[in-house]
């Protein structure tokens, strides 16, 4: 890409990262569509690691196996597709089985190293784009033009999660918190408010406010 003086500029990145359930999927395609780029959930890549190590009995505390089986996994993801080794994973990424081992599974070194250089690589492919996870802003595009850190109370998002697949309000809260003391206290990129983040709490707020809201925040 060249600015109106014909020199390179970078392509934008627009890196979104926050705990489970806080609006950041739906915030960051909205925003991609407002502005014409792609959208990359790496969450659905570390959900599709979590899907192909269930497949082939890889056992979650295995730290080596499932770091010897992190480069061999193919994911391909189209839309709201995903396939994991030839497999259509699309439901099964979203169950119950994948979200309770998944944080496990991130933790691992190797298959972080594997799925940052993926989205490294998709971001170069497509010149730029929405990218949503937990580590984006602080490790894998520490130069992106906008952070955000997307929130809102465990309460909230719990409801938000139970509207959209059901379930027990308290169990899904529980485990909501699970997942975030986890994601928060791994030893390799730990969810964090990225240096320079904006923090936008998304509780009590309209998804269209929050993302008029974003847009401003980059005009
Ligand atoms: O965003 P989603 O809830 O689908 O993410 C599932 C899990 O994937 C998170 O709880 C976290 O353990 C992991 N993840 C991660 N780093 C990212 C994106 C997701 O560790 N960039």
């Amino acid at each position: 890409m060249v600015n109106g003086d014909g020199e390179p500029t970078a392509p934008l990145v627009i890196a979104i990262d926050g705990p489970a359930g806080a609006g950041k999927s739906t915030v960051g395609r909205a925003l991609a569509d407002r502005l014409s780029v792609g959208y990359l959930d790496t969450g659905a890549m570390y959900r599709a690691m979590t899907f192909a190590a269930l497949r082939r009995g890889v056992v979650e505390g295995a730290l080596d196996e499932v770091a010897a089986m992190a480069p061999t996994v193919d994911i391909t993801i189209e839309g709201d597709t995903v396939i994991v080794d030839g497999v259509d994973a699309t439901v099964a990424i979203r169950g119950r089985e994948v979200t309770e081992a998944v944080s496990q599974i991130s933790a691992n070194p190797v298959v972080r190293e594997v799925l940052v250089d993926r989205q490294r690589a998709w971001v170069s492919e497509h010149g730029g784009g929405v990218v949503e996870g937990r580590d984006i802003g602080s490790v894998v595009f520490p130069g992106a033009q906008l952070k955000l850190y997307i929130t809102a109370s465990a309460r909230v998002r719990a409801e938000r999660r139970v509207r959209e697949i059901g379930g027990d309000i308290d169990q899904v809260e529980a485990s909501i918190i699970k997942r975030d003391r986890v994601d928060s206290s791994r030893d390799h990129s730990p969810l964090t408010e990225a240096e320079g983040a904006v923090v936008v709490d998304t509780t009590g707020v309209s998804i269209d406010a929050v993302v008029t809201h974003i847009l401003e925040l980059l005009r």
